[in-house]
């Protein structure tokens, strides 16, 4: 998965323009995702246990999560294919 990058210094995280819309069950996905980046770098059994430490829905709103960039990419298809 494409990863957001987080501003280690100020630890802030910042979301991507594309998530502006994004359903909030996907944006909290975001954070508790990128929140467990704060302590396990890469994404191995130690990071997913955290996700679903914080988030015991995780790995459906991670695969909401690639639906819904499925269907934005297919919509952005769409559109350019009408041009
Ligand atoms: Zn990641």
């Amino acid at each position: 998965m494409r990863c957001v990058p987080i501003e280690l210094s100020t630890r802030e995280i910042r979301v991507a323009a594309l998530f502006k819309e994004a359903p909030a069950d996907v944006l909290r996905m975001i954070v508790v995702h990128e929140l467990a980046h704060l302590k396990e770098r890469e994404h191995g059994k130690a990071f997913y246990s955290l996700c679903l430490h914080m988030e015991p829905d995780y790995h459906q709103l991670e695969f909401d999560l690639r639906l819904w960039l499925t269907a934005q990419e297919l919509a952005t298809a769409d559109v350019a294919s009408r041009r």
